[in-house]
């Protein structure tokens, strides 16, 4: 048994998004259904919708950062009722039985299992794909639906982006070590970059961003950057040169990366989490074999630790710097997204879907 619910959606890689119906199952008894609140505008998003990966699927119905309220929950859901506030992220389930679901590492699961919350084939409702947060409700296992703290509770538009630009730039830090006494490095101010400051700040280590746009030194520092460099003056650039313990790049377009590269200590690692439609060109490998640096990626974070990053945010009371928009106006966040002129997350109201 399915129930309609409203959503926006793309139905071709060039046309603006509009209006759409979309089924979604009644909760089986471990799933959690919940009306949505606000979910975030990621670039990914757009690459999707526009088809600069492969695999679009259309009618595609974007969104990956979703927060809610629950409406319904089956009959063995635990950890969730009606009233309760929910969140979900990237994914909505995985093979949940091998090395990596057993680690909470979903993201990586090793049967490539994973079902991303939108664009991956529904093993619920067959010959459909997911559809992600750009809707009035969804409903997923509850082993995938995050808690989202009371406190939080005042700014959940707010929240919303820490279920992909939070975690995505969260786990690497993590995993390569952020933290007091570490010189690290985001790259780019948006989504991505705007979190990474912020968190990369609230871990202790000492944050520099790299810009590309002048205009943003000023909101840089207030996020949270102890230094701010235009990463195409290359005098600026020089003066760090040897000198990071960790880069971790959101640029979601195809460039060099070897000013970055150059940055490095020895062994240490340029984390590559933008995925622009184009590759980078090769690196330099010299710059890697002189001081046994690494180029690295990451993708997104594991449930476990996605918990983890929000009751981190929600303990020192930190979320996104949003601007709410209606659905209606998707479109003209997604061309300011191109221009890099985004501060630093669209977050759709949900309610402006009933319009
Ligand atoms: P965004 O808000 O559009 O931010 C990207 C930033 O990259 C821009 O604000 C800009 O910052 C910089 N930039 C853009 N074009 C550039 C260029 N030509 N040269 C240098 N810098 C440029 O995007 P986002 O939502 O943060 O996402 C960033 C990327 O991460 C996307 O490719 C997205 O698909 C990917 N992503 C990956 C994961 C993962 O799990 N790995 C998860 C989510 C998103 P400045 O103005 O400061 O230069
Ligand atoms: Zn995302
Ligand atoms: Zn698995």
């Amino acid at each position: 048994m399915t129930t309609k619910a409203r959503a926006y959606a793309g139905f071709n890689k060039s046309s603006p998004l509009g209006p759409h119906a979309i089924d979604r199952r009644d909760p089986t008894p471990n799933d959690v259904e919940f009306d949505i609140l606000f979910c975030g505008v990621c670039h990914s998003d757009l690459h999707t919708v526009h088809s600069e990966w492969p695999g679009t699927v259309y009618p595609c119905v974007p969104g990956h950062e979703i927060v809610g309220r629950v409406t319904r929950v089956g009959s063995a859901v635990k950890n969730f009722k009606p009233g309760d506030l929910a969140a979900v992220g990237c994914m909505v389930d995985s093979c949940r039985d091998c090395a990596s679901c057993n680690a909470g590492l979903e993201q990586y699961c090793d049967r490539y299992g994973t079902v991303f919350t939108y664009n991956s084939p529904d093993r619920h409702l067959p010959g459909q794909v997911t559809y992600g947060g750009y809707s009035s409700k969804i409903v997923v296992h509850e082993s995938f639906v995050l808690h989202v703290a009371a406190s939080q509770a005042k700014n959940l538009a707010g929240v919303a982006p820490l279920l992909c630009a939070g975690i995505t730039t969260y786990s690497p830090l993590k995993h390569w070590g952020a933290g007091k006494g570490k010189k690290v490095g985001i790259v780019g101010l948006g989504g991505l970059g705007h979190m990474g400051v912020k968190l990369s700040h609230a871990m202790g280590a000492h944050t520099v961003l790299f810009t590309t746009s002048a205009g943003k030194v000023e909101d840089g520092r207030r996020l949270g950057a102890d230094e701010v460099v235009i990463s195409r003056d290359e005098a600026q650039m020089a003066k760090h040169a040897g000198s990071f313990d960790l880069l971790v790049s959101t640029v979601a377009a195809s460039h060099s990366l070897d000013p970055f590269t150059a940055l490095l200590r020895r062994d240490a690692t340029l984390v590559l989490v933008g995925a622009p439609e184009h590759p980078h060109p090769s690196p330099a490998i010299m710059n890697l074999i002189f001081r046994r640096r690494a180029i690295a990626g990451s993708l997104i974070g594991g449930i476990p630790e996605t918990q983890e990053m929000l009751d981190f945010c929600a303990a020192r009371n930190i979320t996104a710097d949003i601007e709410l928009i209606p659905i209606q106006k998707i479109d003209e966040a997604y061309a300011r997204m191109l221009k890099s002129d985004v501060k630093y997350r669209f977050v759709i109201d949900a309610a402006s879907l009933k319009e």
